[in-house]
């Protein structure tokens, strides 16, 4: 598969992981990297920018193909050193960085003055053609059914993707939604040239997480995630489980609740703690609604290429109806 993603990413198969928080780790960004996608560490994973440095060069020893890193600049608990995070990427040599939230403009022109590939995530046409006029290389479009943030405008990749596609010209990836070949065909047909993933690359057998969060998401329907923290204008897709249900409880409360009364339930060190116990009650476990789309976990070999190859049956099926 070739086009404008494949080529500015260095890709076999235009199919992109996500930099998840506590997921993006060497193994499974090797892995995803490895089967010919675009594997990506995730930057606020790493405790420190030199714990992130020593990650790159432990992927490096996994893989001879390219990966990413992602670097989320949203709200956070503990503001991370983005100055040096930055520093440690370009001393790294990566070529493919992919930014999300509120990135400044010298963030954007640092990262091109180094020659790097920007995949900018943003979940509004109206974001992402200030991204492209910022210059970034690639808009990565993240639907409502996505995991993690959403935005605040609830459109749905069946309209967001061909919205995004008509406005700007740098191409666009597909994001939230997408867990198969059927997926990524009717992300292809909307104008989109690549898809990422994130949920479903979770469900690997190379994803860093407890067996039991895995199975969650087997367990998981399409309609058992809860958007928390909208009270907050900082909308988050999760699973539905007590930790969310409680934080939805106190929202709805008269006068909604503070983000400090918030936080013993929403912080990112519980979640992590839940991916690695597998106590899947117990603390935030992100994901889009395409759990309801998962019931297995193959490697992410086997994952990339079952869907590379539903995506082409899926594409030459549609073709039929256009050859008479
Ligand atoms: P954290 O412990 O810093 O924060 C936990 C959650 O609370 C996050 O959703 C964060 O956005 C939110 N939050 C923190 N401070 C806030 C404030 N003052 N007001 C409102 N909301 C606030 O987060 P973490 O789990 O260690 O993750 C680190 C970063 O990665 C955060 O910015 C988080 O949003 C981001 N993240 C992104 C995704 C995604 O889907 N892109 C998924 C998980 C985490």
């Amino acid at each position: 598969m070739k086009n404008r993603v494949t080529e500015l990413l260095g890709i076999r198969y235009p199919i992109v992981q996500g930099g998840m928080q506590w997921v993006g780790r060497a193994e499974l960004a090797a892995a995803v990297s490895n089967a010919g996608g675009l594997g990506t560490l995730g930057a606020l994973t790493q405790p420190t920018p030199e714990d992130l440095a020593r990650e790159i060069e432990r992927c490096r020893t996994m893989t001879d193909q390219p990966f990413g890193v992602n670097v989320t600049m949203l709200p956070t608990v503990n503001p991370p050193p983005y100055e040096r995070i930055f520093d440690v990427i370009l001393a790294q040599g990566i070529r493919v960085v992919e930014t999300a939230g509120n990135v400044p403009k010298a963030v954007f022109q640092r990262l091109h003055a180094a020659g790097v590939v920007i995949v900018h995530k943003c979940t509004s046409v109206r974001h992402a053609l200030a991204a492209e006029k910022r210059g970034v290389d690639i808009v990565s479009i993240d639907g409502f059914e996505c995991a993690g943030h959403p935005g605040e405008e609830d459109v749905p990749g069946l309209v967001l993707i061909p919205a995004a596609a008509s406005a700007l010209r740098v191409p666009v990836i597909a994001s939230g939604g997408i867990a198969d070949g059927r997926g990524m065909a009717a992300a292809l047909s909307l104008g989109a040239e690549g898809v990422n993933m994130g949920t479903r690359f979770v469900a690997t057998r190379e994803a860093p997480v407890h067996e039991d969060v895995k199975q969650a998401l087997i367990a998981a329907r399409e309609n058992d995630t809860r958007l928390i923290m909208r009270t907050l204008r900082n909308s988050s897709r999760v699973l539905l489980n007590p930790v969310s249900e409680e934080v939805l409880e106190l929202e709805r409360r008269p006068g909604g609740a503070a983000f400090e009364v918030l936080r013993p339930l929403v912080n990112g060190q519980r979640g992590r703690a839940a991916l690695e116990s597998g106590d899947t009650r117990n603390g935030l476990i992100w994901a889009g609604m395409v759990a309801g789309l998962i019931d297995d976990i193959p490697s992410c070999g086997e994952l990339i290429e079952r869907m590379v190859g539903q995506c082409r049956a899926r594409l030459a099926a549609a073709a039929v109806l256009v050859a008479g």
